[in-house]
């Protein structure tokens, strides 16, 4: 038998209560695996002999022999348990080692977005990290590291994706968020000390910087590593003076000192390949090429090895819409910031915050050559509610209203200009106007940053009240979801020069 009658043979079983999706369709020897769905939900079909197929199940809903009772098909749920047997079988569901390939990192909220993220990737030399949610991401979307994985895992196989992927760990503060995800099987770890980045340098007098100075252990060691020496980059000179080297001493070293530790923790406990991006994203202020050039020669002093770094980079970078700030200002900056990445070598520059940043990729990705890595969430996101508010006005008009109440609340922990008095009144509007909110800056950040609220948001009963039917909605509308949101990832992908 081969693929084609397998699936005929299950159509003329089951057409009535299930449809197939036949690009799934995998074979080990005389076993074949594909995924199914009725009106409700998704499962896994297991079609083969009996005695091979017996360890899946876990609770299968279904059962049948066919064919002269010499194979079995087994309907199953799509759970933990069944996924841990399919990458045994099929190891191209495990996600791998990126290294220097230029890369995206496409954070799904939802865990039903990575089939329209692998249609994304289709033609394009871009390493895909289809798994990557941030410790915050996973609070507010109450979901956790298996789940993130499985999720994206399930997505491949509904695909019939057999390439490479990631599964990135993002902004992890702590080692023992990092044991779980290494434990749950993720490949890249994205460390974030910001913690431990000291912002009040700036404001302290000579007496108060130096005197901090000399509380650091062998701060002064490494002040003698550094001092008044020049490093010729490209046409320019960087010089690390006295005071902008202990400001920069001081601001980092506690923040290194973590990096370290969780880079020694790695190295020790996950025993296989992985890739580790250290992000100083997440500052207050921008950072200088100076600062730049200290973090990656202190990195390879202490041996952290690692293939990504995420800076600050010049300019206003707020969620879901474009760059605000002077582009050639940011170009010009950042091509110093190359031109050390590419100088001292060994890297790639991690982009954050990169949902429909259109103006930068170009230059992002020609700058560094391709040595680059991105990620985006929140877009993906917002392409899935302006699906709701495609196909269900009502829901998508109940959304807006419960964002608009939580958005004070919710925009706390974000950098925005968002200024709700320029969104339109939207009982004013029609059930086509909807999809325009998705076309503006204030109503995308909106329903943006109160992603946590509405999926969270529950009634008197304990029953959610937008999360289910959000997913309802994705599940009954699944085509516009997945052409929606893999063109908009198609449009973040072709700016990228690689
Ligand atoms: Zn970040």
């Amino acid at each position: 038998m081969n693929k084609q009658s397998i699936l005929q043979l299950f159509d003329k079983h089951y057409s009535d209560r299930y449809e197939t999706y036949p690009s799934s369709i995998k074979s080990e020897k005389d076993n074949y695996f594909f995924l199914i769905k009725d009106n409700q939900e998704k499962y896994l079909a297991v079609v083969g002999k009996p005695e091979k197929v017996k360890k899946f199940g876990n609770n299968a809903p279904e059962e049948k022999r066919i064919y002269k009772n010499e194979l079995t098909i087994k309907i199953c749920y799509l759970n933990h348990y069944n996924l841990k047997l399919l990458r045994e079988i099929f190891p191209h569901l495990n996600p791998s080692f990126c290294g220097l390939r230029a890369s995206f990192g496409t954070g799904d909220r939802l865990g039903i977005a990575t089939p329209a993220h692998i249609q994304a990737f289709q033609g394009k030399d871009i390493f895909p990290v289809l798994a990557q949610q941030s410790v915050r991401e996973m609070a507010r979307t109450e979901r956790n590291w298996q789940k993130v994985l499985d999720d994206a895992i399930w997505g491949c196989f509904e695909a019939g994706y057999i390439g490479p992927f990631g599964a990135d760990a993002d902004h992890v503060k702590e080692i023992k968020e990092l044991k779980e995800a290494v434990d749950c099987g993720f490949t890249m770890f994205t460390l974030d000390p910001s913690d431990f980045i000291r912002n009040d340098t700036e404001r302290l007098s000579k007496k108060e910087l130096e005197q901090l100075n000399n509380q650091i252990s062998n701060g002064k060691e490494i002040e003698n590593l550094y001092l008044n020496k020049k490093y010729k980059i490209d046409e320019q000179e960087l010089i690390f003076d006295g005071e902008s080297l202990k400001e920069i001493i001081l601001t980092y070293s506690e923040a290194l000192n973590h990096v370290m530790e969780c880079c020694e923790f790695l190295k020790d406990y996950k025993k296989d390949k992985f890739d580790l991006e250290i992000s100083v994203d997440e500052t207050p202020t921008v950072t200088s090429p100076l600062a730049h050039l200290f973090i990656v020669l202190e990195l390879q002093r202490r041996g952290v090895d690692f293939q990504n770094l995420a800076l600050h980079f010049l300019g206003d970078w707020q969620k879901g819409i474009e760059y605000i700030g002077n582009i050639d200002e940011f170009a010009k900056e950042f091509s110093l910031h190359t031109d050390i990445a590419k100088n001292i070598g060994g890297y790639k520059l991690s982009l954050h915050t990169g949902s429909d940043k259109f103006s930068v990729y170009p230059i992002f990705s020609q700058e560094t050559d391709g040595l680059c890595h991105i990620k985006t969430a929140g877009t993906s996101w917002l392409e899935e509610t302006k699906v709701v508010a495609m196909k269900d006005p009502e829901l998508y008009r109940e959304i807006h209203r419960f964002a608009l109440e939580n958005f004070e609340k919710d925009r706390a922990s974000y950098n925005l200009t968002t200024d709700l008095s320029r969104i339109p009144n939207i009982d004013e509007l029609s059930d086509e106007q909807l999809v325009d909110f998705f076309d503006k800056i204030d109503s995308r950040q909106l329903i943006h940053i109160t992603y946590g609220s509405i999926l969270k948001a529950k009634d008197n009963e304990g029953k959610y009240i937008f999360k289910d039917r959000i997913y309802k909605v994705l599940f009954q509308y699944e085509e516009d979801h997945y052409r929606e949101l893999s063109n908009h990832i198609k449009r973040h992908l072709e700016l990228l020069r690689t």
